[in-house]
This record gives structure tokens, C-alpha cells and sequence, in this order.
């Protein structure tokens, strides 16, 4: 299958399974996770009608970002990697999106670096929810904390949560951590009733059926569009 086919299906199965869990027919959108992929990978998927595509190296993203602008082609980018704090001004510079955000020092770095001229960056906050490995994300009880700090930067706008639960196959335990997700992204909207709260990132390649099942409003695929990854990082 090529990568135009690969994206037409996964949008079927998203289709399917949104019908499934009785949910509005575009309540779940498609992030295509294009790391490691080229710009000509890209532009297939582009050509299937995919137009946000989701980035984890900063230097990476941002060639890709500055080669589909010379070619006068509109793709909104969404930062899903680990973020150092000497990066922030390349993420706020040149992406749509940031997804893993879990520090306020961060926060406020995105903020002062988000260059007027641009519509406010939209952030998702990175939840640790079932892996206890990764360093990656915040926990549960401090999502208030950092929410309320967001909503007082006037160049980040925070629209949701975010997260990469532990791998597994046993559908109870992604569910689990799904579960638990959707709840904290309700009392988010609750607690922040002002606030444009409507993103709740999960679900990959392995785990996107129960991801949407259980409330998913974004899945990240990447594998499953663009074929198995070679690390080069
Ligand atoms: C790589 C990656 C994905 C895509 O994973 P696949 O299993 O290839 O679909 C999604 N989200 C994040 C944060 C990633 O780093």
C-alpha cells in the first residue's frame, strides 16, 4: 500500500470506530506523526488530504516547516517530542502546536517566545498517566496547577491534554489509562469552563481503537501511514 492509500484507510478506521463508540462523526482528527520521514513522504500523505502532521525533533520539524513554506503549501505542525528549555524559541517560532508541555519554566519560555505577529501557540498538557518509567509528562494532581498558569499567558492557548500511556496489548489496561485520561480532560473543561478546552491527544498505530473509545478527540499515527521507522537519532 502507499502512503496516499495508508492515510485513506486509517481515516476509514477512525470513521468505523467513532460509529462504534457512538461518538459525532468528526469528533476524532488525525495527527500524522512524520518523524524520520521525508519531505517527499510527506507530500504523499499531503496529496491523501492530510494537512497536520506531527514533529519530534526540533531541528527536523523545523526544515520540514521551512521547505512546504517555500513551496507555498499550508500544513499546521504540532511538536510531540520531549522539549529542552534551549529549544523553546525554535518550537515557538515555527510550530502550530505544542503537545507535551509539562513544565511551567517551559510555559512561560513559549509565552515570551511566541513572536507577536503569530495567532497565540496551542498547547496540550503532557499527563504521566500509567508509565512509571518515563520522565516524560506531569502528574494527574498537578494539572490544575499548571492549567491555571497557562491561562494567564496571553501567547499560549491551552486546549486540552495529552498522553503516551505505557505500551501494552491487553486492551483493559489501555482502556484504563484512556479512561482515566477522559475524566481528567472533563474536569479540565470544568474546572476552566472560559477556557477553548476540546483536544484530548491519544491514541498511535497500536492502541487507536480504544484510545477513540474512550473519548480520544486526536490520534498521532504514524507507523501506520508511513511504515515501520529507521532511527537515525
Ligand atoms: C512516534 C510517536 C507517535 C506515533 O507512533 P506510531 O506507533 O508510529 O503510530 C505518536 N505520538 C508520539 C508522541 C510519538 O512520539
Amino acid at each position: 500500500m502507499t502512503i496516499k492509500q495508508n492515510v485513506t484507510q486509517i481515516q476509514q478506521r477512525i470513521q468505523y470506530y467513532t460509529a462504534q463508540a457512538q461518538r459525532q462523526q468528526s469528533a476524532v482528527k488525525l495527527l500524522a506523526v512524520s518523524k524520520t520521514k521525508t519531505v517527499e513522504d510527506i507530500y504523499q500523505a499531503y496529496q491523501a488530504g492530510q494537512t497536520t502532521f506531527g514533529e519530534n525533533y526540533v531541528q527536523e520539524g523545523i526544515d520540514k516547516i521551512a521547505y512546504f513554506q517555500q513551496q507555498n503549501i499550508e500544513l499546521e505542525w504540532h511538536f510531540i517530542g520531549p522539549l529542552q528549555s534551549n529549544k523553546t524559541r525554535l518550537v515557538a517560532e515555527h510550530f502550530d502546536w505544542m503537545q507535551t508541555l509539562d513544565r511551567i519554566k517551559i510555559a512561560d519560555r513559549l509565552n515570551e517566545q511566541r513572536p507577536y505577529y503569530k495567532a497565540p501557540l496551542n498547547v496540550l498538557i503532557q499527563i504521566n498517566i500509567s508509565d512509571e518509567n518515563s520522565k516524560s509528562g506531569i502528574t494527574p494532581n498537578d494539572m490544575l496547577a499548571l492549567a491555571t498558569h497557562i491561562q494567564n499567558l496571553p501567547h499560549l492557548r491551552l486546549r486540552g491534554l495529552m498522553a503516551i500511556p505505557a505500551p501494552t496489548d491487553d486492551l483493559q489496561q489501555q482502556e484504563q489509562a484512556f479512561n482515566a485520561m477522559n475524566s481528567l480532560f472533563i474536569a479540565l473543561q470544568q474546572a476552566l469552563p472560559e477556557a477553548q478546552i476540546d483536544t484530548l491527544s491519544m491514541g498511535m498505530t497500536d492502541d487507536m481503537a480504544s484510545a477513540i473509545k474512550c473519548g480520544s478527540t486526536m490520534v498521532r499515527i504514524g507507523t501506520a501511514i508511513f511504515g515501520a521507522r529507521e532511527y537515525h537519532k
